[in-house]
């Protein structure tokens, strides 16, 4: 569904990403790992039209996405949630998901329309009670969960999620790891998955990619990986 072919990214002399190719498939769960600096957020910020490839392409359902604005990217079906909380401050949590709800990939809804089906959302996410409370009273793992509804309020192909388990304390992970598997098997959204908390991202998802020095280098099972040289090596330096 998801097809990145040699997507690269320099700032002058650093290549954050380098040569990457990778392929996400319809209804996959699938983890971004690598140590600080490998690339993880901008190869983000590629697939949303934050940044411009310098080399490379990816596309969506076979249509070529590179190069678009940030808004075409989001309208063609990839949507995302980031690593420092982003959510729209002088608006009650309600209020959050609307603009994805009127103008997104949905069909279009008027404001009574969208102020009742972002209670779907809100309820999905557990935070029905809190709709119309001002977002900026919600605590950072609620704001998380807003950052999610309004992913969803998109009507994505897939949801691309930038340590999302950040901040949060295990019991709230653990938690945000079950929407994750809720989120593909209810709506069948795929999900890519920037995280440094291993266990959340172990337990959770299908395959995981490993990025260092902005290069691909593993892919496999948790399994796999976890018992994978090469990426121990790029973790804890070489080992003898
Ligand atoms: P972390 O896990 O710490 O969030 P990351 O894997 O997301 O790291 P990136 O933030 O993508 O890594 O950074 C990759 C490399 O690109 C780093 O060397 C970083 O300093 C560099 N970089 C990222 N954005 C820019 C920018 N806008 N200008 C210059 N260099 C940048």
């Amino acid at each position: 569904m998801l097809e990145v072919s040699g997507l690269t990214k320099r700032f002058g002399s650093i290549t954050a990403v380098d040569t990457v190719g990778l392929e996400i498939d319809e209804g996959e769960i699938v983890g971004l790992i690598g140590p600080n600096g490998a690339g993880k957020t901008t190869l983000f910020n590629l697939l949303t039209g934050i940044y411009e490839p310098t080399e490379g392409s990816f596309s969506l359902d076979g249509r070529d996405l590179t190069g678009l604005n940030t808004g075409a990217i989001a309208q063609a079906g990839i949507g995302r949630t980031f690593q420092i909380v982003r959510t729209f401050n002088d608006s009650t949590v309600r209020e959050n998901l609307l603009p994805a709800l009127m103008f997104g990939r949905g069909e279009g809804l008027g404001i009574p329309e969208a102020r009742e089906k972002a209670m779907e959302y809100l309820t999905f996410v557990g935070l029905a009670d809190k709709a119309d409370e001002p977002v900026t009273n919600l605590t950072t793992a609620e704001r998380r969960s807003v950052e999610l509804a309004r992913a969803l309020s998109m009507q994505p192909r897939i949801i691309l999620l930038d340590e999302s388990a950040s901040g949060l304390n295990p019991s709230e992970v653990q938690a945000f790891s079950e929407s994750i598997t809720e989120i593909r098997d209810e709506y069948g959204i795929s999900i890519f998955w920037v995280e440094h908390i291993m266990d959340a991202i172990m337990g959770t998802v299908d395959r995981i990619i490993v990025l260092h020095h902005g290069q691909k280098i593993a892919e496999g099972t948790p399994e796999e990986i976890r018992n994978n040289e090469k990426v121990s090596e790029a973790y804890f330096g070489e080992v003898v």
